[in-house]
């Protein structure tokens, strides 16, 4: 069931925390809210939930307005940070617990929590306690507690957070699983781990101080970022002062060429190149930068070279060197014309 905020501003103590936030999920789409801390992702999830009431604006779901419905009228599964069961029921009385609010019959309850247990990978633990579970055995068990009402909306707030690097990568490649298994069911995922984002999400909502600053699919925020926000905290980014001008533009006092696509609307002469580390290249080359080394870091696949430029910091990422160059030595950084992007200078924020 699709999901959409229609311009939903929510305010606490007369501070506003999300700002007439627009966004539509399609039925059956994993869409990621990603953003720094305290940038209004938490709350647009519980502004879907029904746990906050916005001041202004409307959230639909499955088409309708559900803006003024109690939480448990919205057919909606939740999974929060700190698994939040309860310690002294057993893990099938945690996963029914929604059910039986619900009154459902017995037997049903009894089916559904055996079939959400089974799709987590916890029927064998049905008569646990929580703190006779890990932490990824518990997070497994809130996850079946949402799914036993089959809803239509799955809303994950940060769900892997407390848990260590091991587990979270597989959890998120049994969350990936899950929704294989349940295509029709929507799911806003809120992390600020652009790596969670890039792995789950079939498209990412960039958030930055109660606004959305973009959304897309990850290869579209990745190539053709809208602004210097979006560029830096999706994937790595240089981001270079430039003054632009006809078919190219001016940086610490060389002409770059820049190719036909890159040059998108920039008010001013002024405006930031973005050119992703893994597309500069060492040596000579189109648009030649020279510079010194400032750092040179092994990261198991390749070598990331940080290079001066003027004064500029520029990253590369490249293929492991045989012979990485020493620090202080003088190299040159080059990149093609079509591998940059020119963005709207003088963000503020950066
Ligand atoms: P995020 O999930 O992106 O970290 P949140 O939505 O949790 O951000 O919070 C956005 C802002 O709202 C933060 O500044 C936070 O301090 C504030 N906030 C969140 N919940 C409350 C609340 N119950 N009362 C007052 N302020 C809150």
């Amino acid at each position: 069931m699709g999901i959409r905020f229609e311009s939903v501003t929510v305010a606490y103590d007369g501070t506003v925390v999300l700002d007439g936030f627009d966004l539509t999920v399609e039925p059956g789409e994993v869409m990621a809210l990603l953003g720094p801390s305290g940038s209004g992702k938490t709350t647009a999830l519980r502004a879907v939930a029904g746990f906050v009431r916005p001041a202004s604006g409307r959230v639909h779901l499955a088409g309708r307005d559900v803006t003024d419905l109690p939480p448990h009228q919205r057919g909606i599964g939740m999974v929060v940070q700190s698994y939040a069961l309860f310690p002294h029921l057993r893990v099938e009385d945690n996963v029914a617990f929604g059910l039986r609010a619900r009154r459902l019959p017995k037997a049903e309850v009894r089916e559904r929590v055996r079939e959400a247990l089974e799709m987590v990978g916890m029927a064998d633990f049905a008569r646990r306690h929580p703190r006779e579970l890990s932490g990824g055995q518990q997070q497994r068990v809130a996850l079946a507690r949402a799914l036993a009402i089959r809803p239509g909306v799955l809303l994950l707030d940060e769900p892997l957070s407390a848990l260590d690097a091991r587990l979270r990568s597989g959890m998120l490649a049994e969350l990936a699983r899950l929704h294989r298994e349940l295509p029709d069911v929507s799911i806003l995922y809120v992390t600020h781990d652009q790596h969670e984002a890039l792995t789950l999400a079939d498209r990412i909502a960039v958030m930055d101080r109660a606004r959305l600053r973009a959304c897309g699919t990850a290869r579209e925020l990745y190539r053709a970022p809208a602004d210097t926000f979006t560029a830096s905290f999706v994937g790595g980014a240089n981001l270079l002062p430039v003054t632009v001008e006809e078919h190219g533009a001016h940086f610490a006092g060389r002409r770059l060429a820049l190719g036909a696509g890159a040059a998108r609307a920039v008010p001013g002469p002024r405006a930031t190149l973005c050119v992703r580390p893994h597309l500069i290249g060492l040596g000579d080359g189109p648009n030649p930068l020279p510079g010194t080394v400032r750092e040179v870091q092994w990261r198991g696949a390749g070598h990331r070279l940080y290079v001066d430029v003027d004064g500029h910091r520029v990253m590369a990422d490249l293929a492991e060197l045989r012979d990485p160059p020493a620090l202080g030595s003088p190299v040159t950084v080059h990149f093609a014309p079509e591998d940059a992007v020119l963005l709207p200078a003088g963000d503020d924020d950066d």
